[in-house]
Order: C-alpha cells, then sequence, then structure tokens
C-alpha cells in the first residue's frame, strides 16, 4: 500500500548535493547512467522511519533554460519523471545565486523543498538567515537548515521530503512580475500555450513554458512551434516583444527575465536574512537608506508626488489653454458659418462642446503620463509600492494591492481596468476582493479632465495644492474601505509577501517617450470611440423630443414678432431652456434633483454624472454639451447689463469660464462634486471587469451602490458643512 516516492536532488554545482546523497543513502548507493546521454545521474534507495524512497542525484545546473546538457538532463528528468519532492540544495552562504534556481522550480511549479546547505559556512560569514521567514515569504515552501559535510540536518530534511510527498499537491507554479511589456507577452501566451498541451500529457506549466519561450529555450521553441498553426500564435507575440524592448531599453527578453529573477530574489533576501555589519552595499541600497527610510521615505514620497502635480499643472496649463481656446473659436466660427438647426447643434453642443471640453485637458494627462514614465523608469515607482506596503498593512491589505492601487491611478493618470486586473496577483481570495473593491477610488485619467475643469475654474491659484489633497483623500477613503471590508465582509488572515525592488536606473529619454505614448495613445483611443458615441448619445438626449409642435409655433411666431433684437434674443433664450427641460435628460435630471438635494446639485450635472457611468470623461462632455446648448439662457441670467449686441462677435467663454461665472456653482460646491466624482460608481467598464474578475454580478452591484452612497454622503456633509462654516 505505502507506494514508493522519488526524490530528486537538485542544485548548482558545489551546492552540497553529492554529500548530502552519500550522507543519505550510505552503502545503497548506486550509479546508473542515463539512456541517450552520457551525463552522471546517481541513484539511491533511503529507508526513513519504515518508508522507502528513491532519491536521484542530478547534475549541478544553475538554471533550466538548456544552455548545457547538463541542464537538459536534469530538466528533462524533472519535466518527464516528474518526481513527488525536488530537493533543492542550496548553499546557504551564497544564497541569493543559489536562489535563481530555486526560484525556476517554484514557477514550474513541482513541489520543492529548499535545504539550506553548508549552513555552517553562511554563519562563520555572519549571514543570518531567517528561515521561518524565507519559507513563509515563499508561500509556506519547507526550508531546513543542513550541514551535509557532517550529515546534520538531515532527519529533518527527510522528516519534510516525505511530508511534503505525501501531501500529493498539484503543481503549484509561483508567478512573479517581469514588468509590463513580459507579463503582458505572457498573458497573451499563456492561453495558447495551455490550450496545445491539454492533450499531451505535459505537466501544467503553461505560463512557465511561455517564460522559457519568451526567453529564448531553442529546445522549447521547436517544440512549441512544431505545428504551423500554433506558432502563428506565438511568434508574433515574441517578436513583437523583443523589437519593443529593443527600442526601449536595448534588451532582450532573456535578460530582462533575469533581471526581474534578481530583483525578487534581492527584495527576499532583503526581507529573510541579515548580512551582518560588514556587507557590502551597493548605490541603489545607499539611495534606499533614506528613499525608502521609515519615516523620511514617506516625507520623501508627499513631496514627489507635491512636485510632480507642480510640473503637470505648470507645464500643461499654456497648452491646456490654447486647446480650450482653440475649441471655444472653433465652436463660434462653426455656430456662426452653418445654418442653424440639428445637424448645427449636434456639431457645435455635441461634439465640439462635448468631445472639445474633454480634448482640452489632454495636456495635462499627457504630462501626468509623462512624469509617471519617468517614475516608473528610474525605479522610484517600486519604491512608492515599498513604501506604501507598510502603511497597506495596517489597514488589513496585502502588499501586492499597492500595485492594483497604483495602476487604476494611485498618483492620478491610471484605470481601474488594468488595476482590477492586477488583482490577479492576490493569491488569497479575500485580500484580491477587497482590492478590487477598493481600486476604483484611485484617481483614473478619466477622473483627471473632471478635476482639471474644476479646479481651473474655482481654485486656479491652488491647482497643485488640490490635486494633492485629491489624491491623499482617495488614498484615505480606499484604506478606510478596506479596512471595514476586511473586518466585516471580508475578513481573512494576511499573507506575507515579498516585494520587489528593482534597483535605480537614470531613465533614458526614449524609454520615457515610449512608455508614456504608450499610454496617452490608450487614452486616447478610448477617448476617440466612447466619448464620441457618449457624447453624441448625451446630446440626442438633451434635443429629443423637442418642444412639442403648438408650444414651438408660439415660440416662434412671438420671435417674428419682437419688436426688437433684445426680445428677439429673450424669447429664443426662453425656447432653449424650455427644450432643454423638456428633453429626455432634462427631465432626468430635473427629476434627479428631488435625491441631490443635499449638494443642490442642478439637473445639468445630474445628467453629466449619470453619463459619467459610461466613462468618467462623459462628466465633462454632457457638462459642455449642456452649457453650450442653454448658453443663451446664462448669458441672460448672467448678465444685469442688456445684453451684448451681437452675440457672435464676442470671444466665446470656455466652460470653466461658464461655470466660473454660473452663480449656481462655488468653490465650495466644485469640491463637493470633485469628491462625490471620486467616490460615486466606478464606470461601466470597472464594472464589467469586475464581474469578470469575481465572476459574480454581486460585487459590481455592490460597489455601484456602496460607492455612490458614501461618495454622497462625503460630499452632502462637506458642502453642508462649508455652508454652515463660510
Ligand atoms: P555537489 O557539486 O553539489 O555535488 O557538491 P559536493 O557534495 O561535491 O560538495 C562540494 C564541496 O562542498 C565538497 O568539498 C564538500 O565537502 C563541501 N560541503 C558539502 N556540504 C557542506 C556543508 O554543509 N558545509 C561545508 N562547510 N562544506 C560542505
Ligand atoms: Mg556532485
Amino acid at each position: 500500500m505505502s507506494s514508493v516516492f522519488t526524490f530528486a536532488l537538485a542544485g548548482n554545482p558545489n551546492a552540497g548535493k553529492t554529500s548530502i546523497f552519500n550522507a543519505l543513502t550510505g552503502a545503497r548507493q548506486g550509479v546508473g547512467n542515463y539512456p541517450g546521454v552520457t551525463v552522471e545521474k546517481k541513484e539511491g534507495v533511503i529507508i526513513h522511519k519504515g518508508q522507502r524512497a528513491n532519491i536521484v542525484d542530478l547534475p549541478g545546473t544553475y538554471s533550466l533554460t538548456a544552455y548545457s546538457l547538463d541542464e537538459v538532463v536534469a530538466r528533462d528528468f524533472i519535466i518527464e519523471q516528474r518526481p513527488d519532492v525536488v530537493i533543492n540544495v542550496i548553499d546557504a552562504s551564497n544564497l541569493e545565486r543559489n536562489l535563481y534556481l530555486a526560484l525556476q522550480f517554484m514557477e514550474l511549479g513541482i513541489p520543492v523543498l529548499l535545504c539550506l546547505n553548508m549552513i555552517d559556512m553562511a554563519r562563520a560569514r555572519n549571514i543570518k538567515i531567517d528561515s521561518a521567514r524565507l519559507s513563509s515569504l515563499l508561500g509556506g515552501i519547507p526550508v531546513v537548515e543542513t550541514v551535509g559535510r557532517r550529515g546534520e540536518g538531515l532527519d529533518r530534511l527527510l522528516e519534510e521530503a516525505f511530508a511534503l510527498a505525501r501531501r500529493r499537491l498539484p503543481w503549484r507554479p509561483l508567478t512573479i512580475s517581469y514588468g509590463r511589456d513580459l507579463d503582458q507577452a505572457l498573458d497573451l501566451l499563456t492561453p495558447v500555450i495551455a490550450e496545445k498541451i491539454k492533450t499531451d500529457g505535459s505537466p501544467p506549466a503553461s505560463r512557465w513554458l511561455a517564460l522559457k519561450y519568451l526567453e529564448g529555450d531553442q529546445i522549447i521553441i521547436n517544440r512549441l512551434q512544431a505545428d504551423a498553426g500554433t506558432a502563428a500564435l506565438l511568434n508574433p507575440v515574441r517578436q513583437k516583444l523583443c523589437r519593443h524592448l529593443q527600442a526601449t531599453i536595448e534588451e532582450d527578453p532573456e535578460s530582462v527575465v533575469a533581471d526581474y529573477r534578481y530583483i525578487f530574489i534581492s527584495s527576499l533576501t532583503r526581507a529573510a536574512v541579515n548580512y551582518g555589519p560588514q556587507a557590502r552595499m551597493e548605490l541603489s541600497d545607499k539611495i534606499d537608506r533614506v528613499l525608502t527610510h521609515r519615516l523620511l521615505g514617506p516625507l520623501f514620497l508627499l513631496a514627489i508626488l507635491y512636485l510632480v502635480y507642480q510640473v503637470v499643472f505648470l507645464s500643461g496649463e499654456a497648452p491646456v489653454d490654447w486647446c480650450e481656446n482653440f475649441f471655444a473659436w472653433l465652436g463660434g466660427q462653426a455656430r456662426e458659418s452653418m445654418a442653424e438647426g440639428l445637424l448645427r447643434s449636434l456639431l457645435v453642443d455635441g461634439v465640439i462642446a462635448g468631445l472639445g471640453g474633454v480634448i482640452g485637458f489632454v495636456p495635462l494627462i499627457i504630462a501626468m503620463f509623462f512624469m509617471i514614465a519617468i517614475l516608473e523608469d528610474s525605479g522610484y515607482l517600486a519604491r512608492i509600492a515599498y513604501i506604501l506596503d507598510r502603511v497597506l498593512r495596517i489597514f488589513g491589505l496585502h502588499g501586492n494591492a499597492v500595485i492594483c492601487l497604483i495602476s487604476s491611478g494611485g498618483m492620478t493618470g491610471g484605470c481601474a481596468v488594468p488595476g482590477i486586473m492586477a488583482a490577479r496577483t492576490l493569491k488569497d481570495p479575500k485580500s484580491r476582493l477587497t482590492a478590487i473593491l477598493i481600486a476604483p477610488f484611485m484617481n483614473c485619467g478619466a477622473k483627471l479632465p473632471v478635476y482639471g475643469l474644476l479646479i481651473a475654474a474655482f481654485f486656479s491659484h491652488h491647482r497643485a495644492e488640490v490635486m494633492f489633497a485629491l489624491t491623499l483623500l482617495s488614498w484615505t477613503i480606499a484604506l478606510l474601505a478596506a479596512r471595514i471590508l476586511r473586518s466585516t465582509l471580508l475578513r481573512g488572515e494576511k499573507i506575507p509577501f515579498v516585494m520587489e525592488l528593482p534597483p535605480y536606473r537614470c531613465p533614458t529619454v526614449r524609454g520615457v517617450l515610449i512608455h508614456s505614448w504608450e499610454r496617452i495613445w490608450e487614452y486616447l483611443k478610448r477617448a476617440g470611440t466612447i466619448l464620441l458615441t457618449v457624447s453624441i448619445i448625451m446630446w440626442a438626449l438633451m434635443t429629443y423630443p423637442g418642444l412639442p409642435a403648438a408650444e414651438l409655433e408660439r415660440l416662434e411666431k412671438a420671435q417674428a414678432a419682437a419688436a426688437s433684437e433684445e426680445e428677439r434674443q429673450s424669447i429664443a433664450n426662453r425656447q432653449a431652456q424650455a427644450a432643454l427641460a423638456h428633453s429626455l435628460a432634462g427631465r432626468a435630471g430635473i427629476f434627479l434633483e428631488n435625491y441631490t438635494t443635499w449638494l443642490e446639485l442642478d439637473w445639468r450635472v445630474n445628467v453629466a454624472l449619470l453619463g459619467g457611468l459610461a466613462a468618467k470623461e462623459v462628466i465633462v462632455s454632457t457638462l459642455g454639451t449642456a452649457y453650450s446648448m442653454s448658453e443663451e439662457q446664462w448669458e441672460e441670467d448672467g448678465s444685469s447689463s442688456p445684453v451684448p449686441a451681437a452675440a457672435g462677435s464676442e470671444p466665446r467663454l470656455s466652460l470653466a469660464g461658464r461655470l466660473a461665472q454660473d452663480p449656481g456653482w462655488s468653490p465650495l460646491k466644485a469640491l463637493a462634486v470633485m469628491i462625490l466624482v471620486m467616490i460615486y460608481s466606478p464606470c461601466v467598464a470597472s464594472l464589467s471587469v469586475m464581474k469578470k474578475e469575481t465572476g459574480r454580478w454581486r460585487w459590481p452591484l455592490f460597489s455601484l451602490c456602496f460607492n455612490t452612497l458614501i461618495g454622497y454622503l462625503l460630499a452632502a456633509a462637506i458642502y453642508q458643512a462649508g455652508r454652515m462654516l463660510f
């Protein structure tokens, strides 16, 4: 009944495998040749507490890529024979280098046990390894300290090896990040490979195969490209990645992979190993002493964030003005040169005022993406995650959630869709769900035009400060929400994790340009499609069904009969206003006014917020359309002096200008609206990716209701408190 297990001893050359093999097998060792190859592989039998196991001493290797025959033999044995446990013998006095192979076993997913051999040497060199912490950081992989030469720790080694084998764990591959470019390629390749190997009995290691494929492992490439269909799917991805990496950082995938593995390892040892006082310090480490310092680190972070906003607003200011003036001018030109009618309204109010309002803020977004690219390429973005990780723990969040939050727009300018998807790296379902639910609180790139608009209209002297405050507020809300969720609906354990810190690098102009362009292009593509469509829909909702024929006739007659131009204008204004109020959107907005009384929002904002569910930029475009359509009405209300003689000759105001002069708005209301926009329901794209990632409608629905409620209550509280104080 007791089956015989197979253990494989694997590790770098000179880690002590043979010493351990000999100590374990004693006299029972046998030496055998592998069929077909001449590389030696020893096999033996061990008996531990009455249980037998075959043990195989594999050739020493540094990697699992097919560079040398030794590596091919070791790898083929592991993949084809699938030993029950791989005992990875590690030279503990050279931990970093040895963990490189260990990491690859973990990525493969085979049950692995780390044997920290030569622990005597490590101690002699004053290297203190916290094995328990190492084990927990690696997701509970057993870690045993041994001195192979003297046979110390071998009992425990066998104990753990048999225990691990008895659990008969399925292969569980570890996934680490290889940076945005490679991760994307891996995500594309993995399902294709999974489909291909489903039938051929390979171990379930499709991501690992994808990685080897990208690393350029010739054996894997030949195997995967054996059939033309698969090759046609895989090859373009690899080619594109190679070209892209070459263009941005002048590296091939292979060295990027190696870099990230070492990043992962050094982050691991940073947490679990103490190198004693005489340990070397590299420049990166010296910089990190300050930038990731417990107290100084967060202060630097805040200062850098503030600086980024200053730069963004300063450099975006002039171009935003140009864009706004251009669209205001364009609208005026179109209004004058076209005959009055539906087409003119569609073009002027729907497309130019709507889309133009948003595009006006694109320079701001470009500046923001540019700054983010600089932070990312220099390596500082990873430090932000590292610093915030400590904060996040307090709120019951998994450290990896930082990545989700930052890509959702943690420093403004991101998107909750990739943010929510990034939560996949969180293994524990409850932490993952928490991260998914709080990601939409961040200030994504689509909220930026809304802030830009209201800041330009009401806080033009404190732009960076307001942005800074909004960022802090979004984090506060996200963290409080996480705290609440983690202690109610999503209560659970925290799992330790490794934060990867790449070395600092001076960003190259080329790299920064390419990386920011990628983000900008994504943004523009979205704006060009969704935004244009939704702008037109919103325009239609504000235009139809139009005034009843009888009413229209009456007003037109009145206009024709008007004594003066002034009177005619005033009747036209009333007509525009009545038509808007009568339109579908107008009616919906006016109906909603009953529910937004605490904030005293008028119908236009209500409709804009409703449209913002499609995409948050729509808030700006809808306000643009609504204000453009009711412009005449505004001119009447806003000016106590007689209406200017020729409406076309005065320069048209930008949307921000119109808002600033609208008596219904105030800085306090602008602040409340920004807070509401920050918090209320995620957009449709985020909601649907939430459904996809959680597999249920329950969570997006929860988000829609919960966030909207919280957003409204908080905004209303601030508005009412402000009203009382000022
Ligand atoms: P292999 O290449 O992995 O098979 O390594 P070997 O078993 O041949 O060992 C390489 C060298 O390290 C030999 O000289 C061993 O005596 C020595 N060695 C093995 N284990 C230990 C240990 O735990 N501590 C120390 N100090 N030396 C060891
Ligand atoms: Mg050996």
